[in-house]
């Protein structure tokens, strides 16, 4: 280990906790700045794909996760034909461990992660600190962060800016945002609710529309979210109060639940230009931000974690730059390769208007889910959001647009913010 060995890490989100504990094990000196006083605990993402679980496993976490979360097999399409198209992820059994998912909210992975890292030397979370600017990019990165006591000057030899879509960090050092943003409001409601009892599984979407869902399990107590669309032009109250309408689509005919939170909130494509600015490195959600049907942004950014704490490690150990370089350019092209067209697709197939198209959709998934391989093939395709590893050659797999500046020609039209 070199003497450059202390990171700085904005956002205690389960990108920046798993970035700053997977530093943290290799003996990285670690401070994680957030701007909040504990852990945000919002109903967010809750489903943990087979690529996560590998993650987790490698990080020595799976087994306190797998302590707290709810496993699954199943994923369903329901069709306004009242075709219930299935995929079993047990068809991967023979080719990787990780033949489930796991479902338990993301501030319950972030707490686990927060504990561990707490327990390694040379580890620190300052709460209530929120970034606010870059003071020096260039031998160390020197920042201005905000807390009670006043603003504070911070110094390290890198710094992770994982502190979300709105990142504060990515907007200090002008790197684009770039993409658009959906007309949409998604509503993510949390219920208590008997969904298996009534024939659902663990992972359910319902193309429609109009009474679109996405329905997954939360947890063993029978905690289930329901995410739809509803109107942007409606004020929060308006679409808390539209709830218990919207429910009886989903729901049962006089069924008896309990709702446990409800929020709305808008979706995005959208990519950072460069995930790279001198000594900072961007993210998670700071980098890319996705819509979240098929909750690939959320495992987009487990996997920029686990491809960080390899690079940022490497460099740390007296490895030359050019790996850091691989990380951006690698997860910048898994993004907007995989997980955005993808993404844009999940939303297209749930939300479908022509008919045509939905009986096309319909026809496909049953084909698809007739096919043991075709099943095997879909499901091991989300392996693909894992960067391929480092190797010298790394930028010959790579386009021009992967490895962009800062400040280059945008790629997107950006509608609206
Ligand atoms: C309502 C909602 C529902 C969602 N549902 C799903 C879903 O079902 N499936 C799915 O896959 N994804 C979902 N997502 C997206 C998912 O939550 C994100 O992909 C995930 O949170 C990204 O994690 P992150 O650690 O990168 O960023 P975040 O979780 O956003 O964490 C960023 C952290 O940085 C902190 N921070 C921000 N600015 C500063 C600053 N200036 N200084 C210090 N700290 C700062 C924030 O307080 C926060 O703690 C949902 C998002 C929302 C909003």
């Amino acid at each position: 280990m070199t003497t450059r060995k202390n990171v700085l890490v904005i956002g205690a989100g389960p990108t920046g906790l798993l970035t700053a504990y997977g530093l943290a094990k290799q003996g990285v000196h670690v401070t994680v700045v957030e701007e909040r006083a504990t852990l945000d605990d919002s109903p967010r993402a809750m489903v943990y794909l087979p690529s996560s679980l590998k993650a987790l496993d490698d990080l020595g976490l799976l087994e306190d996760a797998e302590k707290v979360g709810a496993r699954g097999h199943a994923f369903t399409m329901r069709f306004a034909s009242g075709y219930i198209g299935e995929l079993d992820h047990r068809v991967l059994q023979e080719h990787t461990p990780y033949y489930y998912t796991l479902h338990f909210g993301q501030h319950v992975l972030a707490k686990l992660i927060l504990d561990r890292f707490l327990q390694l030397p040379n580890t620190s979370v300052l709460w209530g600190t929120r970034f606010n600017r870059v003071l020096d990019n260039s031998d160390r990165v020197a920042i201005e962060v905000s807390t009670q006591a006043g603003e504070q000057r911070l110094e390290a030899d890198w710094l992770v800016a994982a502190d979300g879509a709105r990142s504060s960090v990515r907007k200090a050092l002008d790197i684009e945002f770039e993409g658009f943003t959906w007309p949409d409001t998604f509503m993510a409601t949390n219920v208590y609710f008997d969904f298996a009892a009534h024939g659902y599984c663990e992972n359910t979407m319902i193309a429609d529309p109009v009474e679109w869902a996405v329905i997954s399990k939360i947890n063993n107590d029978n905690l289930w979210r329901v995410a739809y669309g509803e109107r942007s032009d409606w004020s929060e109250e308006e679409r808390q109060a539209n709830v218990a309408k919207r429910y009886q689509h989903f729901l049962p005919e006089s069924a008896s639940y309990k709702l446990e939170r409800a929020s709305s909130y808008r979706v995005h494509q959208r990519c950072a230009s460069t995930y790279r600015a001198g000594r900072v490195l961007l993210a998670g959600d700071a980098a890319h931000a996705t819509s979240p049907i098929g909750g690939l942004g959320f495992t987009a950014g487990i996997q920029d974690a686990t491809t960080l704490i390899e690079a940022l490690g490497l460099v740390l150990n007296g490895h030359d730059e050019d790996v850091l370089d691989y990380y951006a350019g690698e997860r910048r092209r898994i993004f907007l390769d995989i997980v955005n067209p993808l993404a844009i697709e999940h939303k297209r197939r749930v939300q479908e208007a022509d008919p045509v198209k939905r009986a096309q959709d319909e026809e496909g998934f049953r084909k698809m889910a007739s096919d043991p391989n075709y099943v095997r093939n879909a499901l091991m395709n989300l392996f693909a959001l894992v960067s391929t590893p480092y190797s010298a050659d790394w930028r010959d797999r790579l386009s021009e647009r992967d490895v962009r500046e800062p400040h280059s020609m945008p790629l997107f039209t950006a509608t609206d913010d």
